[in-house]
């Protein structure tokens, strides 16, 4: 196996494309990031983010309770005590750590947050810079097992994990795609920022979501491995359900979101009450885009006729074309693994630098899909002349973006909405909050 590459020869760390529980039997791949051996420190740490395993941390970050109940704003750093942390071998990689010994999972995080910076700096041309930096130099990354969640804010990221129906655990820390979609939030914080009350539109909370598994996606390409399960899977044919598709697994059968879903934009025209739902038209036509651009990198190689990519762009209206473009696609696959790998390869990039050049134009204030799709219409004017122009329109035209006008939010975020959550809150916030007795402090300040 040919490990991915990003950046020349730095530090070495294995990675689970995707997620043990969801894939018994598949072993993780070893990648390497860019930052060199001997800037890394325990933790993992480095001087952009740090990992740690704290001891008895009973509530994520954001707003919690004090020790006699007053409310308060928690943030980084931690200062109580920790588990010791993940280090190097002796030769300074991470990629000799047992899958089962403690310091795996901060191994793991660590690597999987450096390993899509990497991608996706690389996308953007410059450093993505955090939006927290005006208070924190560095991200810190928690372990938090018993927090049933993942999330980001400011200055944070904290890893949980899911308890399933059936009563298992889905660690998040060896979750790549789980890290990478909250690192995709982080992203999109650094380069779009947030709108203000006044000007915020729900689209920005579904756009958020929908970057995310975007970020999460782009990135899983990059996994040797992934690629070649996924091409061997489907022979190349992308718009059956495949594991490119499947965000967040938490188990062989269960995962939170599907990219190649069916959900159009007039679902939410009378409204809209859980941002991820309202992802699911742009994410989707993001995907498809993907797909459609494999295509035509496959009809330019000759690999596939135009007819049958003409075909499968049909077969979201027309299903029972499936059964025939499968059958073409099992006879067009073998003896061609290494141009089908190349086209998917080469359409992942065009996508990520297609998307890091849209971002970095879009306003977070009154923000719509629509602006989305014509930004990315011109960047693909910019960078090609246009070449996927046309499965882009349709695309976005399929999903009503564009043409149907989202609701207003029919109910006050909940638990599960990250938009009001502690990811939005910042320092200045502790003003609106009451005040702690002296005692209470006190006690805080000790870590009681
Ligand atoms: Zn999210």
């Amino acid at each position: 196996m040919r490990p991915a590459i990003l950046g020349g020869s730095a530090t070495r760390f294995r990675l689970f494309p995707r997620p043990p529980y969801a894939n018994p039997g598949r072993p993780p791949e070893i990648v390497t990031i860019s930052v060199p051996p001997d800037l890394i420190g325990p933790g993992p740490s480095d001087d952009r983010l740090y990992v740690i395993d704290p001891v008895r941390k009973n509530h994520p970050y954001g707003i919690v309770p004090g020790p006699y109940g007053t409310p308060h704003l928690s943030f980084p750093p931690w200062r109580g005590p920790t588990y010791p942390p993940a280090r190097a071998g002796a030769d300074g990689h991470f990629d000799r750590i047992p899958i089962e010994a403690p310091e795996f999972a901060p191994a793991h995080v660590y690597g999987s947050i450096r390993f899509v910076l990497d991608v996706w700096e690389r996308y953007f041309g410059r450093p993505i810079e955090w939006h927290f930096a005006r208070d924190f130099d560095r991200l810190e990354v928690v372990m938090l097992p018993a927090f049933n969640n993942a999330h980001v804010g400011y200055g944070f990221m904290e890893v949980g994990a899911n308890r399933n129906a059936d009563g298992t655990v889905a660690p998040f820390a060896v979750n790549f795609d789980v890290i990478a979609h909250e690192l995709g939030h982080l992203i999109i914080y650094g380069t779009l920022g947030v709108p203000s009350r006044e000007t915020e539109r729900g689209e920005y909370f579904g756009f958020q979501e929908s970057a995310a598994d975007a970020t999460a996606m782009v990135a899983g390409l990059h996994f040797e491995t992934l690629v070649e399960h996924l091409l061997e899977d489907t022979r190349g044919n992308l718009y059956t359900y495949n594991e490119l598709d499947r965000f967040a697994e938490l188990s062989a059968t269960e995962q939170i979101r599907l990219a190649s879903n069916s959900v159009t934009l007039s679902q939410f025209a009378a409204g809209w009450d859980d941002e991820h739902a309202l992802s699911q038209p742009l994410t989707g036509a993001l995907f498809d885009i993907l797909v459609d651009i494999f295509q035509e990198n496959l009809v330019e190689r000759g690999l596939i006729a135009r007819d049958v990519a003409d075909l499968t762009e049909q077969v979201k209206k027309r299903p029972e074309y499936a059964a025939t473009i499968q059958t073409v696609f099992d006879a067009a696959y073998p003896g061609q693994r290494e141009g089908f790998r190349a086209a998917l390869i080469e359409a992942r990039d065009y996508l990520g630098v297609a998307l890091a050049e849209t971002w970095k134009r879009l306003s977070p204030d009154f923000f719509d899909y629509e602006e989305v799709a014509t930004l990315l219409l011109a960047v693909d004017g910019a960078l090609s002349g246009g070449r996927y122009r046309e499965e882009m329109t349709e695309s976005f035209v399929w999903r009503e973006i564009g043409r149907v006008k989202v609701g207003p939010r029919l109910s006050p975020p909940d638990k599960s909405s990250h938009a009001f959550s502690a990811r939005t809150l910042v320092p200045e916030m502790r003003q609106g909050l009451p005040q702690m007795s002296y005692r209470e402090r006190v006690l805080l300040a000790r870590g009681i």
